[in-house]
Parts: C-alpha cells; sequence; structure tokens
C-alpha cells in the first residue's frame, strides 16, 4: 500500500469529514486524502454515501470535519469558492447547461480565466482532449449524446484550470466503450500530473486506473486499497474484509 505522503505532498486532506440529511448521518467521520499527482478512487456500491463525500467536501450538504487543500482550509461556502481555490467537482449528472452551446458552456466554466490568451490555452487542452467537443462547438448541449455531455462536463471543469479534480461517476447510464474513452482521458489528464479524485461504483475500471482507492460501505470508509493487489469487489473483500 501506498506511505501515507508528506505534508508536502498531500493535496487534499480530508478529517473526520462527516455529513447528514436532517436527522441522517449519511456520512460518518471519514478520512480521505489525496497526494500529489496521484488519482483515487472512491469505491462502493449504491447508496455507500460516495456522492455525500463529494458533496460535502464542496460544502454542498450540512458537514461537519476539516478539508484542507495543499494545507490550507478550503473556503467550503459555494463550489465557486471551491474552484477560485483550484478545487472542482464535476457532479453525477453532469451539471451541464442544456439549452446553451458547448462553446458557451465552456465558456461559463473558464469565468476566472482572464486573458483572452489563457482562455485559447485553456481551450485548446479541452479540444486536444476531446476533439469532439471542437466539431460540436456550436451545437446545443442537450442534444448531444450522453458521452459527449460527460466530456462537456469535464471539458468545462478543465476550463477553470483546476489543481485538482473531483468527478462523482462519470461513467453513470454510458455504452462500455463510450466509459473506457472518458476513463482513459481521465488517466491521461492525471500522467499529465492533475491530481484526481474519482467516486466509481465500477470497481475493475476504476482500479485500472487509481493508484489507491476507497472502499465506502453504509458511509464509512472500510478499506483503502492498493489497486496492484485486487481488480475486482471480489477480490477486495478477500484481500480487505476478510
Ligand atoms: P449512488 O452510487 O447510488 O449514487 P452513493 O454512494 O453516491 O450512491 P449517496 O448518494 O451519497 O450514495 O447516498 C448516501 C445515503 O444518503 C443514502 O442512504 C441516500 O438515500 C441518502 N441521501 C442522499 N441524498 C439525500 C438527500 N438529498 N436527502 C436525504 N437523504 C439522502
Amino acid at each position: 500500500m501506498t506511505e501515507a505522503g508528506s505534508a508536502a505532498t498531500r493535496v487534499l486532506d480530508v478529517a473526520g469529514l462527516s455529513a447528514r440529511y436532517g436527522h441522517i448521518e449519511a456520512l460518518h467521520p471519514t478520512d480521505v486524502r489525496v497526494e500529489d499527482r496521484e488519482l483515487v478512487a472512491i469505491l462502493g456500491p449504491n447508496g455507500a454515501g460516495k456522492s455525500t463525500l463529494m458533496r460535502a467536501i464542496m460544502g454542498l450538504v450540512e458537514n461537519a470535519g476539516t478539508v484542507r487543500f495543499r494545507g490550507r482550509p478550503l473556503p467550503r461556502r459555494a463550489p465557486e469558492a471551491c474552484a477560485a481555490d483550484g478545487v472542482v467537482l464535476v457532479p453525477e449528472g453532469r451539471g451541464i447547461f442544456g439549452p446553451m452551446s458547448v462553446a458557451e458552456n465552456l465558456e461559463l466554466g473558464a469565468y476566472l480565466s482572464g486573458s483572452k490568451a489563457e482562455f485559447e490555452r485553456r481551450q485548446e487542452r479541452v479540444f486536444s482532449l476531446f476533439p469532439r467537443l471542437k466539431e460540436r462547438l456550436s451545437q446545443v448541449a442537450g442534444s448531444l449524446s450522453g458521452g459527449e455531455q460527460q466530456m462537456l462536463a469535464i471539458g468545462r471543469a478543465l476550463m477553470s484550470d483546476p489543481k485538482i479534480l473531483l468527478l462523482d461517476e462519470p461513467s453513470l447510464g454510458l455504452a462500455p466503450r463510450v466509459v473506457e474513452e472518458i476513463l482513459g482521458s481521465l488517466s491521461a489528464l492525471n500522467r499529465e500530473g492533475l491530481p484526481i479524485l474519482l467516486v466509481e461504483q465500477k470497481a475493475p475500471l476504476a482500479l485500472k486506473i487509481a493508484q489507491r482507492a476507497y472502499l465506502l460501505s453504509v458511509g464509512r470508509v472500510i478499506a483503502e486499497i492498493d489497486p496492484r493487489k485486487v481488480s475486482s469487489y471480489d477480490e477486495i473483500a478477500h484481500y480487505y474484509l476478510s
């Protein structure tokens, strides 16, 4: 298993983070970390609390505990505040604006980009990752295929030049071939050095691209996993839970 990195290499440090919906505690105090250049997967069945963990990190649900980004407390007032700090979530369901064009969606993601040159640099990075978005710039986002919409959601997040990318089940509802393409592009981004925290229910796929993983069950982390040792839920159960 990967050793815990030093404070200097720690990108995201989630400590004792819990979250509730009314009187229901959906996430019990949880510790999760992402080191520099790591792709970390959050695995678990339906209802395990994966989305709640992501929402709690971003301050989108009532929560307690601490989240530090590069050693500093993350101001979790709104996604915009986190994005300004470089922490960007691609939510489950993608969160793109259906009636707007691909170009307009990308522009919205870049509202903090500053100069035109910087905007173009970021857009080129998105196009090199997802050439199909360039071909469909004027198309209404709602008319894209599911896979293209997911590409747009990731592309829009990249337009804000994140320092860490959080993704909540980007494979949801997509055909296997498209899932492979999306996860392949996340792996490519990670190889460029972008730290990623990826919620994924499909363990075999996530374990192929992650350097570490956590298994959530009923609102708790029940195992920290080394993907070099296991490649499925069955193997996780055998090696970590027996
Ligand atoms: P899935 O893979 O199905 O998305 P998940 O692991 O992301 O599941 P969560 O969506 O975080 O799980 O849900 C964790 C628990 O919190 C579940 O019991 C769920 O019913 C509950 N929950 C989630 N959202 C709400 C909400 N808005 N109000 C009340 N309870 C909620």
